[in-house]
């Protein structure tokens, strides 16, 4: 699960935190995040990227019956998002950032009770590397901090195994907070801390004010809110078919589980809880219990 998000440009708070100094700064020029994040294909989403951290589209062909599809993960049957018609079905594949590189497959249930392998490749993707040296007791945790985390990690362990439905439409998310150019395109980003490699960025980072509105990208029940040691006041929700979106670091969470939203509405608002640098939504969505780069399903 996550390590902090990475630093968020912040003027004030830099100049106040020695922290900050010692992690630098990630922003980039707004022109440039938008530039990184357009989507190839505008009339399909998600788009496929068959690297770590991608998506894959995988074409299963016609069948009277939506087909079955899982993945293994770990020592999990991870159940998969099969969308589609008669006249064809597709699996939609979200790939860990951890996946190795190279051929994999998932098993495809048939008409007649038996069980297919399906082979798709996934792709190098070498993803930026953050080197930083800083203070040990800010990356060691004490004893009673690890404890909750390994808590917490449990948790949301359960959360994210999720799977309802109605499945989801395939449409585009529409972006949770209004501050076009301000995401950064740090997902997947590595980072290494005194010489020890954390858990890479799984997340999009999107800066704004605290007290900024979030909203759903697309309906969703709530699955899951709570202030948890990293993320802060984080709000889950789950638009079916094991697509999951999460929202971290609120100042204020606006809903509570068994909630059903609608595209557009409130969920809660920006803030700087959790371990942070300052305020901002990190923004995860989750496919197969695979955080994937959210900006694989935005319009612009
Ligand atoms: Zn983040």
């Amino acid at each position: 699960m996550p390590t902090p998000c990475p630093p968020i440009a912040h003027p004030e708070l830099n100049r106040r935190s020695a922290l900050l100094g010692a992690m630098g700064l990630l922003v980039l020029p707004a022109s440039r995040l938008a530039a990184a994040a357009t989507p190839q294909s505008a009339a399909v989403w998600p788009n496929a990227l068959q690297v770590p951290g991608g998506i894959a589209r995988l074409s299963l062909g016609p069948a009277a019956t939506r087909p079955v599809a899982h993945v293994r993960q770990g020592d999990a049957d991870v159940p998969l998002l099969v969308l589609g018609d008669t006249s064809g079905w597709t699996v939609l594949l979200g790939i860990a950032l951890a996946a190795a590189p190279g051929e994999a497959s998932i098993a495809v249930q048939t008409e007649g009770g038996g069980q297919r392998q399906l082979a798709y490749t996934v792709a190098p993707k070498r993803y930026s590397e953050q080197r930083l040296k800083v203070s040990p007791k800010t990356v060691d945790l004490s004893p009673e901090d690890n404890a909750r985390y390994e808590r917490e990690r449990d948790h949301q362990a359960t959360v994210m195994a999720t799977f309802s439905e109605p499945l989801p439409l395939a449409s585009a998310l529409r972006m949770p907070v209004p501050v076009p150019g301000r995401r950064s395109s740090s997902f997947g980003l590595r980072r290494v801390f005194n010489g020890q490699a954390r858990n890479p960025h799984s997340g999009m980072d999107i800066a704004a004010a605290t007290g900024t509105p979030i909203t759903a990208p697309l309906p969703g029940r709530v699955i899951d809110t709570g202030d948890y040691f990293f993320n802060g006041n984080t709000v889950w929700l789950d638009h079916g078919g094991g697509l999951l979106t999460m929202y971290c670091h609120l100042s204020a969470i606006a809903v509570k589980p068994g909630d059903r939203l609608k595209t557009g509405e409130r969920l809660g608002a920006v803030g700087a809880t959790g371990r942070v640098t300052g305020p901002h939504l990190h923004w995860g969505v989750m496919l197969n219990r695979s955080m994937v780069d959210p900006a694989l399903f935005l319009a612009v």
